[in-house]
C-alpha cells in the first residue's frame, strides 16, 4: 500500500494508473461502515484509493473538528488489511490556502435538514470531495447511505457539473443492537448508546407500519416522535429519493431521515422504503 500525502504526487500517481479506480473519501476513525465501502470498491475495480482527511471547511464554529477521533495508525493497518493501493493523507495546508474558489450547496436540498442545522456544512462536504474526485478521477466513488443527504448533494453534483464518475451508494452497517456505525459513537456512554438506540427503533417501527399499509407521513412521524421521546430531535422527514417531502410513503422511492441530539453529539440515521 502506498502512502501519499502531497496532493499533486496523488494526481501523478493516479494520471499514471490505466486501470479501473474505486475511490472511497473518509475522515479517518474507520469503522466497519468505511470498510464496508472498501470492500465494495475493491470487488468492482483495479485499483482501490481511501482518502482520509478531516475537513476543516465542512465543520461549523463550536462544531467537533478539534475533538474528533483520530487513530491514524489503526486507520491504516484497517487499510492495509483491506488490500488498499492508495491511501491519500493530506495535511490541511496541503488542501486549501487562505483565499479559495468553493462550491455553494443548491438553496433546498443543501440547507435543509442537516444544512439547516448546520448552514454552510454541505458547501465544505461538496468543496472537498470536488477537491478529491479532481485529484484521484476515480471509475466510481463510493459513499454511505447513512448520510442520505450528502449522498444526495454529491450525486446531484457530480451530474449539474456533468463529473464523469459514478457514485455508487452503499447500505448502512450497524452493530448488533441496531445503532448504525458512525466515527462520532466514540463520544458516546453506555448510558449515551441506550437513549441513540432509539433512533434505530425509531426507523424500525416506521419500517413496520409500512408493511402494515400505514403509509401516511404525519402518523408515521407521530409514533417516531413517541419512541423518540425525551430526545432532543432536530427532524424526522420523510422524503421521496429526489428529496421532496411527500405526505404518503411510496414504497420503492422514499427514505425517512432521523436527527437527534444525544450528550451533545449529533447522531444521523435513516431507513429507505
Ligand atoms: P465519514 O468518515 O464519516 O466522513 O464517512 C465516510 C464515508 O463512510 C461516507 O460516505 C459515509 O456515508 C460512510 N459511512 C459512515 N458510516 C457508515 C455506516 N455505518 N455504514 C455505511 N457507510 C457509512
Amino acid at each position: 500500500m502506498k502512502i501519499i500525502s502531497n496532493p499533486l504526487e496523488l494526481q501523478a500517481e493516479m494520471k499514471s494508473q490505466h486501470k479501473t479506480i474505486g475511490f472511497v473519501p473518509t475522515m479517518g476513525a474507520l469503522h466497519e461502515g468505511h470498510i464496508s465501502l472498501i470492500k465494495k470498491a475493491r470487488a468492482q475495480n483495479e485499483l482501490v484509493v481511501v482518502s482520509i482527511f478531516l475537513n476543516p471547511t465542512q465543520f461549523l464554529k463550536g462544531e467537533d473538528l478539534d475533538s474528533y477521533p483520530k487513530r491514524d495508525d489503526a486507520d491504516k493497518k484497517i487499510c492495509l488489511l483491506a488490500n488498499v493501493d492508495v491511501l491519500f493523507f493530506p495535511d490541511k495546508e496541503n488542501m486549501y490556502t487562505d483565499d479559495e474558489v468553493s462550491l455553494l450547496a443548491p438553496k433546498v436540498r443543501g440547507f435543509t435538514l442537516e444544512g439547516a442545522t448546520r448552514p454552510g456544512h454541505f458547501n465544505g462536504v461538496l468543496t472537498v470531495v470536488m477537491k478529491l474526485l479532481n485529484l484521484v478521477k476515480p471509475t466510481r466513488a463510493y459513499f454511505g447511505k447513512k448520510d442520505a443527504q450528502q449522498l444526495n448533494l454529491i450525486t446531484l453534483m457530480t451530474r449539474q457539473l456533468f463529473m464523469d464518475v459514478e457514485i455508487v451508494p452503499v447500505d448502512t452497517m450497524r452493530d448488533s443492537d441496531g445503532l448504525a456505525k458512525s466515527s462520532r459513537n466514540a463520544y458516546l456512554s453506555q448510558d449515551d448508546r441506550v437513549q441513540a438506540l432509539k433512533i434505530s427503533k425509531s426507523l424500525h417501527e416506521a419500517s413496520k407500519l409500512v408493511s402494515r399499509r400505514v403509509l401516511n407521513s404525519k402518523e408515521i412521524q407521530k409514533s417516531m416522535h413517541e419512541i423518540l421521546k425525551p430526545l432532543e430531535v432536530a427532524y424526522v422527514e420523510i422524503l421521496n429519493r429526489d428529496f421532496e417531502i411527500i405526505e404518503e410513503v411510496e414504497i420503492g422511492n422514499s427514505v425517512i431521515l432521523v436527527e437527534a441530539i444525544v450528550a451533545n453529539t449529533r447522531l444521523l440515521d435513516n431507513i429507505w422504503l
